[in-house]
């Protein structure tokens, strides 16, 4: 067996202890004599797997009382339709675009309310994140709504924005877990878990409570009610039993790793390897100003289409996978999420440099 060092931006690399654990419990799943897979969501033994995930997850973020835990089929973006359906008061809602995340986002919710865009940084291709310090949002604005890590384009919000008094909802899809953050500034926190947490087709939800709608609106699919799924604890119908089960492992190894403040620690030294090196290369530069730069994905490029190809290419060949950047923005994009290795980025930094002496 040899593994790669996988640089995917999603579905992506997880912990190979999580790996190794659920491999030696495919058959036989803690003596019940069957895999998570095969096992009723009616089964204690399942309720077990959910509760205990949610309670993991809890401690690491420090998660408020008075927030719900939701795990919900159709990934990030049934969210994009979710949101506004549930959170629609006055019908109207502010979106900061900062790429192509949070532009599909406000899209979707156009179908639903009233979508006023107060800032966006497409006039350089998402290279930065805009000012968000007193933005005109509408009084009426039901929500402010932000994709706090921009994937594709390598940025991320270093300070929230002001929402003056407004909800703020945040995608956290891509930097979910990389670092402590304060649940209670957010109304609704959430993301796909592909990224940074376990396999694909999920999103954890984290929502305060009070914005959950009392009623059951006849114009909301039941399954996409925040309602549906709070009072059935995630399990109206059958849930993504074994993503739930593979989340709960990754909770508990962030738990031994010693939990979000660890890990900020962790993703800042692997993302300064990879910035310093960016910063005084003749060949490969950053896309990003520097304050904005994402510690989870890193675009560059050579400046030279055939050499990013020439350089995808070989370093394919030498065990560095999936590093092509976004077919939006080209060159290419290492993303270094919690379970990649320190030595997964210094092995890939040597490589770009004997890719460099030799390419002069
Ligand atoms: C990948 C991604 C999505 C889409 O996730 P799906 O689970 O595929 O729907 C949404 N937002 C962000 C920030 C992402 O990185």
């Amino acid at each position: 067996m040899s593994r790669v060092y996988n640089f995917s931006a999603g579905p992506a690399v997880l912990p190979e202890e999580v790996l190794k654990e659920a491999a030696s419990e495919m058959l036989d799943y803690k003596g019940t004599g069957m895999s998570v897979m095969e096992m009723s969501h009616r089964s204690p033994a399942f309720q077990q797997i959910i509760d205990d995930a949610e309670a993991d997850l809890r401690e690491l973020m420090n998660i408020p009382d008075n927030y719900k835990v939701l795990f919900l089929q159709g990934g990030a973006s049934t969210q994009f339709s979710a949101i506004p359906m549930n959170l629609k008061k006055n019908g109207k809602a502010a979106y900061i675009v900062t790429g192509q995340w949070a532009k599909k986002a406000a899209q979707e919710a156009e179908k639903y309310l009233d979508v006023v865009r107060v800032a966006s940084s497409e006039d350089k291709t998402f290279s930065y994140i805009p000012d968000c310090s007193d933005l005109d949002i509408p009084e009426d604005a039901d929500y402010v709504y932000i994709c706090e890590n921009n994937t594709i384009y390598g940025t991320k919000y270093k300070t929230l924005p002001n929402t003056k008094g407004h909800i703020l909802v945040s995608d956290v899809s891509s930097c979910f877990l990389s670092e402590p953050v304060d649940v209670s500034k957010y109304g609704i926190i959430y993301g796909g878990v592909q990224k940074n947490i376990g396999p694909a087709g999920m999103a954890i939800v984290i929502i305060r409570e009070d914005l959950i709608p009392e009623e059951l609106d006849s114009n909301v699919p039941t399954m996409l009610a925040f309602k549906t799924q709070a009072d059935a604890g995630s399990l109206y119908n059958t849930p993504p039993c074994y993503t739930i089960y593979m989340c709960g492992k990754v909770f508990k190894w962030l738990k031994a790793m010693g939990g979000l403040e660890v890990m900020k620690e962790r993703n800042e030294k692997k993302a300064k390897i990879l910035y310093d090196f960016l910063d005084q290369s003749d060949m490969f530069k950053g896309t990003v100003v520097p304050e904005d730069r994402s510690l989870m994905n890193v675009p560059f490029v050579t400046g030279d289409e055939e050499l990013d190809a020439k350089f995808v290419k070989e370093a394919k060949a030498a065990g560095f996978e999936n590093l092509k950047g976004h077919r939006t923005v080209g060159g290419m994009r290492a993303s270094i999420y919690n379970a990649m290795p320190i030595e997964g980025v210094e092995a890939l930094v040597e490589f770009m440099k004997k890719f460099e002496e030799e390419n002069k």
